[in-house]
């Protein structure tokens, strides 16, 4: 897959692309990142990419001439890219987006900064625009860097166990189960001991109602969207109950923890 980024600071993304996995698909071609900045489509001496906005008021906004020239620039050849902007005014990500976004062969993500970019770049040449989240940063590399990583590691090939992102935190519509590692007691804490058990069917079925309690104690609102089998619904209700009946003791206790 290819992405080309649309930004006035491409040096923000040199460590993240030469670092870990993203470096590794890179360089085993299962990624190909193009970095492209408006400056270099400017005409004066020092490279101004940003002028005061029209109406007046505090900031600055991308000047369009050099964010137009950098999207159609970068944006030739003869696969067309999907062209996103990064925007807190934008759809907000999930991962149903980035399962779509991670099916386009090419997506450009254009950062935008200051007060962000002319709209009539927005309405010529963005295609969608995404958020991720409803907060404002600084400038769209971040969240650039953020859909990048999401969307790359869907790819074949990216991950070394491609498996490690089945069970993961909204790939099912619900959070993932905990983790623990060696030691088996840390400062007083136990690792669940079905977990040291060996029993592959136990595991799975307390990871699967770990996930489950995970995800009603903290984000109960996914439970109404997700698609759950039978059983899970069962094991649900049971949890529920369990639930309720600690808490009418006043314990607090969460189940699957
Ligand atoms: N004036 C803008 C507003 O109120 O919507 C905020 C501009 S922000 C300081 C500068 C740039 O950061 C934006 O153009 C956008 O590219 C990026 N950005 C900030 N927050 C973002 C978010 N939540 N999601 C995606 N991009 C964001």
């Amino acid at each position: 897959m290819r992405f080309d980024i649309i930004t006035i600071f491409p040096d923000l993304f040199t460590s993240f692309l030469s670092e870990s996995l993203m470096a590794k698909a890179i360089e085993k071609k299962v990624l190909e990142v193009k970095l492209h900045t408006p400056r270099d489509y400017t005409s004066d001496r020092h490279h101004t990419a940003d002028d005061r906005p029209y109406g007046g008021g505090p900031g600055m906004v991308l000047k369009p001439e050099p964010m137009a020239a950098a999207i159609e620039a970068a944006g030739r050849g003869r696969i067309k890219p999907w062209r996103v902007y990064m925007s807190p005014s934008g759809t907000r990500l999930t991962q149903d987006k980035v399962f779509e976004l991670a099916g386009k062969k090419r997506l450009m993500l254009i950062c935008g900064r200051y007060e962000g970019l002319d709209q009539r770049v927005i309405d010529l040449l963005v295609d969608e625009e995404i958020s991720i989240g409803d907060y404002v940063v600084n400038g769209g590399e971040v969240p650039a860097m953020a859909v990048m990583e999401a969307v790359a590691r869907l790819q074949p090939g990216f991950m070394g166990k491609p498996e490690s992102a089945d069970e993961e935190s909204h790939q099912s519509g619900l959070l993932e189960y905990p983790h623990y590692t060696r030691p088996p007691v840390f400062r007083d804490l136990e690792v669940p001991k079905i977990l040291l058990s060996g029993n592959h069917k136990e595991v799975a079925e307390w990871r699967r109602r770990a996930a489950l309690a995970r995800t009603l104690a903290q984000r109960p609102e996914m439970l109404a969207r997700a698609e759950l089998p039978p059983e899970a619904v069962k094991a649900l209700s049971n949890i529920h109950t369990y639930e309720h009946q600690v808490n009418e003791r006043g314990a607090g206790k969460k189940a699957g923890s």
